[in-house]
């Protein structure tokens, strides 16, 4: 007799459905599994039947077939056994094959028959979600994950026994508790404690507002990454379908614990400059994809620190995923694409020695090594940055300045940000920074008088047209938080102190 199931594989940061189809037939005893497996659901087999032989049901001793649907679709990892028991015991006619049928069913099995967890479970939630008369079943250890889902028919699994009892209708699977969510919003570091920094505290301001990449340029020890950490927390918090998507991607990465919330803060994430290509913008083996830094720091900031430091290959790969927002991963058997839409910042040191900031004058620095250092980063991603801010160590009668707190500026961002969806409602851009420079200049124009000195900045060769729409851009940005119409002259003004000194 055939019997099936549901379960779902993790292709890249989505679940895909998966059939897992069981035939028990007279012949002599042994199991076959067809479509694609890997190493992992070869060695399921073994697991499997251990945990069968271990619970309350008999294992079939007949020829038994199992094939995963769709046969195409490379499936690894353990997130099928508990699917394959559940077809095989149907099949077996242990357990009714109606109920197997209507459920869809995640977890590794122990040899002992236990469920332990398994990772992407919110993404196999959101798959599963709207199916009517699917009901999902996963491990005891991932059900507050799944129930982060909203509107989803989700039950606990403690181990193979409860499992066959739940389809035999003799138990109820274990309802999720009301999750503890840990509130991501309160914890942070808070701008307050930038001290003396005015120049950069509005710079930073400036692009959580705009949504503008950011450079950051600074001897060390300057407080660069003590600037950089403290953009996700200006940013808006996620709203349910971002923090889901996010949610989702670090349950995939194993990065959630449980007892986890949703991740309602945009995500910080900072790669070392040492870390691999594979680890920074995805890819690995064949039918396993490898989700890298930058589809971690989706819908929030990617801090590249030391920027010149990184392989130049890695900054070129970043090209795509800036225009894109999302990044291809092709591989023999598979191409995925992999979500990426991130904010950027990247730091550097004025030059090799460190102290090359401003005029200079303690450089040991030749003209060479200036140029080649600063090359590293202005040659891939240059067009992409709107604001380069240097940053200085604050002089020491400054530290006691006090500064606006995080809550205070990131109110400011967003009465901004709600200009910002007022005037892009209707298009494909969501902040400033999305906006293209031919758009700007034909339909959003600033003020006469502003436009009129871009205009003759570009004509005397003081700025490039790319450079002019940046600035525009950022005008905007300026003017959005001051509440201004359009973009005014001091607005403009500003917007070219932000882009910084170097060359577009
Ligand atoms: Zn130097």
């Amino acid at each position: 007799m055939v019997a099936r199931t549901g379960s779902a594989v993790i292709v890249g940061v989505r679940a895909r459905p998966v059939t897992v189809e069981a035939d028990v037939s007279s012949g002599l005893p042994g199991m076959t599994v067809v479509g694609l497996a890997d190493a992992a659901i070869n060695e399921a087999r073994d697991r499997v039947r251990a945990a069968v032989q271990h619970s309350c049901a008999e294992w079939p001793r007949t020829r038994i077939t199992v094939a995963l649907l769709p046969s195409s679709l490379p499936k690894r990892g353990s997130a099928l056994d508990a699917a394959i028991a559940v077809a095989v015991l149907a099949a077996g006619r242990q357990v009714p094959s109606e109920a197997a049928a209507r459920v869809c069913v995640l977890g590794e099995l122990g040899l002992d028959g236990r469920l332990h967890a398994v990772p992407g479970v919110i993404a196999a939630a959101l798959a599963v979600r709207g199916r009517s008369g699917l009901r999902l079943l996963v491990p005891e250890a991932n059900l507050g994950e799944a129930m982060l889902v909203p509107d989803l028919d989700a039950g606990g699994v403690r181990d193979l026994d409860h499992l066959i009892a739940i389809l035999r209708g003799d138990a109820a699977p274990t309802d999720a508790s009301p999750q503890p969510l840990a509130d991501p919003l309160t914890s942070g570091p808070d701008l307050a404690d930038v001290r003396g920094q005015v120049e950069a505290r509005s710079a930073l301001e400036v692009a959580a507002a705009g949504g503008h990449h950011l450079s950051l340029i600074g001897e060390p020890g300057a407080g660069k990454s003590m600037l950089a950490t403290r953009l996700p927390g200006l940013l808006p918090p996620l709203g349910d379908e971002a923090a889901l998507e996010v949610t989702a991607i670090r349950s995939i990465a194993g990065q959630l614990a449980p007892g986890d919330g949703l991740w309602r803060r945009p995500p910080f994430v900072a790669p070392h400059h040492t870390a691999s290509s594979v680890a920074i913008i995805g890819g690995g083996q064949a039918g396993r994809v490898t989700v890298g830094a930058i589809t971690l720091a989706h819908r929030g900031v990617l801090f590249l620190d030391e920027a010149p430091e990184f392989a130049r290959s890695v900054l070129e790969a970043m090209r795509q995923p800036l225009e894109e927002g999302e990044v291809r991963v092709a591989r023999a058997d598979l191409s995925v694409t992999l979500p990426a839409r991130f904010q950027l910042v990247l730091a550097a040191n004025p030059c090799p020695c460190g102290r090359g900031l401003g005029d200079g004058a303690d450089c040991s620095c030749s003209s060479v090594q200036r140029r080649r250092y600063s090359a590293r980063i202005s040659g891939p991603l240059a067009d992409r940055i709107d604001l380069r801010l240097q940053v200085r160590r604050p002089a020491a009668g400054a530290l006691g300045d006090d500064g606006e707190s995080t809550a205070v500026v990131a109110e400011r961002v967003r009465q901004a940000r709600e200009r910002m969806r007022a005037r892009w409602h209707g298009t494909a851009w969501q902040v400033n920074a999305d906006v293209p420079g031919p758009a700007l200049r034909r339909d959003w124009p600033a003020e006469e008088r502003a436009t009129s000195i871009l205009s003759r900045a570009v004509a005397r060769g003081a700025l490039t047209l790319r450079g002019a729409d940046r600035v525009l851009r950022v005008a905007w940005t300026l003017a959005d938080l001051a509440d201004r119409v359009r973009p005014g002259s001091d607005d403009i003004a500003r917007a070219i102190a932000l882009r910084g000194p170097e060359a577009a």
